[in-house]
């Protein structure tokens, strides 16, 4: 394997039913800026069938050209013809790197792609950066420059792991949904598009799709909210999920959100899990109620724009990374915030 030969920042262009999922458009944002950092392109390779029309949105995020695989095959995920579709642009076209979301589609794609070109792979990325490595190279060692330096929990979520591939192309990483920004939509820029189609012959790997049935969500997606109200275990119980935040959450026009210790007390739907076992969010304000801030939970909202911590012990962690915190009962705060913000609506 020549490593000179591979070059560019590829990113798989997640669609589900013919729309662009979120996912695609952060993956071309963080895309924009490695590939600056190494004088490079970003193209999004998208697959399925009849997608010729999702390219526009493509380009306006910023992808600087759109490799389109277009085959009936593509029609609905499935694992072998879409495998075979990535792997064959890896192979054709030849990228520096390969972004691929941590959705339950890219976790299935990316291992097995990365095993058929024989690279390897890093999943679940938090963070991605253009660097040296090793980042400290032990006297004599050969220290590699812009190498893509991979960065995500370990051991649990007690430690940060900074890992790189530096013998394989393409470096490959899946990127949880919600941990990178998408680059603002410039209205009618254009990428290069470029329509590969490398055959699909259906063999016994092919499954064959009976029926989909659609899971019916009743919850927000607190992924979409600006704003939300987040209870942990101070909360103390499902009912004080409804009597005291989700009034807060109304008043404000947000969502309820939840640690993963509400979650697993059965007070509140796994859905609404905010950390790195659930859901990464980046709203304009995050109130942590009854949350202490472990590193798990900080892991999911630490992007948010501002953070709003109430815990009545004033060590707690969470006042560490909050922009302004209350030292309060929820029991006896949240009633009168939601009550002074009501008011002061109502006089507006
Ligand atoms: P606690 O840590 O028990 O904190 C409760 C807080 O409420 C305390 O600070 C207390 O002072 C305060 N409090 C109590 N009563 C009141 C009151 N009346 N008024 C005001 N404050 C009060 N956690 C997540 O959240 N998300 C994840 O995705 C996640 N993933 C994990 C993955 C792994 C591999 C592991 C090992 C753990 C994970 N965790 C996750 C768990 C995490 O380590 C913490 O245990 C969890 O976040 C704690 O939740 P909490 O802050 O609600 O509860």
């Amino acid at each position: 394997m020549s490593l000179a030969e591979y070059k560019g920042v590829y990113v798989f262009a997640q669609q589900v039913d013919n729309e662009v999922s979120s996912i695609a458009l952060e993956l071309i944002g963080k895309g924009k800026d490695l590939a600056k950092d190494l004088d490079t392109t970003v193209t999004a390779v998208l697959i399925g069938h009849n997608v010729m029309g999702l390219t526009d949105v493509l380009g306006e995020y910023g992808a600087d050209k759109v490799i389109v695989v277009d085959d009936p095959e593509l029609k609905e995920y499935r694992t072998e013809p879409y495998t075979h579709a990535l792997t064959c642009v890896i192979n054709e076209f030849k990228p520096d790197i390969c972004l691929i979301g941590a959705t339950a589609i890219g976790r299935d794609l990316g291992p097995r792609v990365c095993a058929r070109v024989h690279t390897g792979l890093t999943a679940d990325c938090t963070q991605l950066d253009i660097g040296d490595f090793p980042i400290n190279p032990l006297p004599g060692q050969e220290q590699k420059k812009n190498q893509l330096l991979m960065t995500r929990p370990a051991f649990g979520g007690n430690t940060i792991a900074t890992i790189a591939c530096p013998n394989f192309r393409p470096q490959m990483a899946t990127v949880r949904p919600g941990v990178m920004q998408k680059a603002d939509r410039v209205e009618g820029r254009k990428a290069e598009i470029i329509e590969f189609n490398p055959g699909f012959v259906p063999n016994e790997k092919y499954t064959e799709i009976l029926e989909i049935v659609k899971e019916v969500s009743n919850v927000a997606d607190i992924m979409d909210a600006t704003i939300l109200v987040s209870g942990g275990r101070g909360v103390s119980n499902a009912e004080a999920f409804d009597t005291l935040l989700a009034p807060l959450a109304n008043v404000l026009g947000g969502a309820v959100s939840a640690s993963r210790s509400a979650v697993d007390s059965g007070w509140i739907d796994h859905e609404c899990q905010v950390g790195q076992t659930g859901k990464t969010v980046r709203p304009d304000l995050y109130i942590a109620c009854g949350i202490s801030g472990a590193i798990q939970h900080v892991a999911g909202m630490e992007g948010s724009e501002f953070i709003l911590a109430i815990n009545k012990d004033e060590t707690a962690p969470i006042f560490d990374i909050a922009d302004l915190g209350i030292v309060a009962n929820v029991d006896t705060l949240l009633p009168k915030l939601t009550e002074a913000i009501k008011k002061y609506k109502e006089a507006q």
